[in-house]
């Protein structure tokens, strides 16, 4: 069945993720007619099982869009990284940089219900899936498919924030061969705000401080991962206990989730009247927390660029200032994460050597220590 109404929009955003919406809500106050769509339900992340540690200048922007939802946000104050069963620890407080906090750790689905209360009605078509897109000079023609009955968009821009890529072409894909473990764990004595991030052989463990849980990424090889889902709490408490050392303990775990870890990226960001932002344009491994908050100023950024070029949102200037505008910030913090995994993910003796070396370097050498803290708090800007 058709529906013969042809839906005439400036900005067609596909995929209502966090990503997605915030780009919307960055567009809310321009002229531009801006339309989501969404392949699932609406509100299918209430189920994400995820906690995401936020950047200081995530928070910043997010409040500019009214999205910052302060009940839910645990401050990071304090990170203590180490390597275990090596030398070599650094520890970064938010003291030193005149901020209340490093980051926050908030649940993946109380991000996104904050930045869905602010979508205006009728903004957000959900179960709908893009059958064909096809573009021509004057805009994008994209046929979807809703409950069975096609619909036809037309749009000055389509902006992809799908997630994750998968059998896509385009991508350059490194496998690490690792899944993430996601779990909240009840930690005793209490966290008070500190944050650990913790190198293994297996992969970096981190403890996030979330309520009075600690938010768990326990990053291990992929049978080692099978193993440790099957595991009862009792099990899983104490093999987190193993990974982690003796300086805290757990008395309590919540369900457990798994997801795949592998660095995805799109080497080209836009296209004719397309642009790719969040997940989609670089997916990377969660080790120091970088996807979301990268993620947030790729659509911070296309909207700037948007508004720079009033008149047509897909005007090749706009796109090309986006493009250009995003590579360092995309590249540094690919080579970042990707570099701390290479890194730390082994039991080679040299490179645990090395590491210790980089963790005495870290704690001894304070321009590379707020390095890795200006990152953690405001992201791209830790650049010079
Ligand atoms: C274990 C783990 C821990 C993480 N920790 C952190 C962290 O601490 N800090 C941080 O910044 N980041 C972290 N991340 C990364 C973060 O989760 C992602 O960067 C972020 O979710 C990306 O948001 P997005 O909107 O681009 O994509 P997604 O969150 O994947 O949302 C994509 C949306 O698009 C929709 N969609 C998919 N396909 C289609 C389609 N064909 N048509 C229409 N809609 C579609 C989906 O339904 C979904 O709603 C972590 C990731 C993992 C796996």
């Amino acid at each position: 069945m058709t529906d013969d109404a042809t839906l005439r929009v400036d900005v067609l955003i596909v995929g209502a993720g966090p990503v997605g919406m915030t780009l919307a809500l960055a567009l809310a106050a321009s002229p531009l007619r801006v339309l989501l769509i969404d392949s699932r339900q609406r509100a299918a992340w209430a189920d994400d099982p995820r906690a995401l540690a936020l950047a200081h200048g995530s928070r910043q922007l997010l409040e500019r869009l009214q999205a910052w939802n302060a009940g839910a946000a645990t401050a990071i104050r304090e990170i203590h990284v180490s390597q275990r069963g090596g030398f070599g620890r650094t520890m970064i407080n938010s003291d030193d940089y005149g901020t209340p906090a490093l980051g926050y750790v908030m649940r993946y689905r109380d991000l996104a219900a904050a930045l869905d209360a602010r979508l205006r009605d009728g903004q957000l078509i959900d179960q709908c899936r893009v059958e064909r897109i096809a573009t021509h000079a004057e805009g994008v023609s994209v046929s979807v498919t809703q409950g069975g009955i096609r619909r036809d968009i037309v749009a000055q821009l389509v902006v992809h924030a799908e997630g994750t890529p998968l059998d896509d072409p385009d991508i350059k894909v490194r496998d690490y061969g690792q899944e993430a473990i996601v779990a909240e764990v009840r930690p005793r004595p209490a966290h008070k705000n500190r944050a650990w991030e913790r190198f293994t052989p297996d992969g970096p463990l981190a403890l996030l401080p979330l309520g009075e849980d600690y938010s768990v990424v326990f990053t291990v090889p992929c049978d080692k991962a099978a193993r440790l889902l099957e595991l009862d709490d009792d099990q899983f408490l104490s093999a987190l206990r193993g990974q982690f050392g003796q300086r805290l303990d757990f008395i309590a775990s919540g369900p457990r989730a798994s997801f795949p870890l592998a660095l995805r990226v799109r080497p080209q960001v836009t296209r004719e009247r397309q642009a790719w932002i969040g997940n989609t344009a670089q997916t990377l491994h969660p080790v120091s927390g970088q996807g979301f908050n990268l993620g947030l100023r790729d659509a911070w950024e296309l909207a700037e660029a948007l508004l720079d070029h009033p008149g047509d949102a897909g005007h090749p200037a706009a796109l090309a200032a986006y493009a250009r505008g995003r590579q360092i910030d995309r590249r540094g913090s690919m080579a970042f994460t990707d570099g701390i995994v290479r890194l730390f993910s082994n039991d080679l003796p040299p490179l645990r050597v090395a590491r210790g070396l980089g963790l005495l370097a870290l704690d001894l050498y304070p321009p590379l220590r707020h390095f890795v803290a200006r990152r953690m708090i405001w992201g791209a800007r830790a650049w010079p």
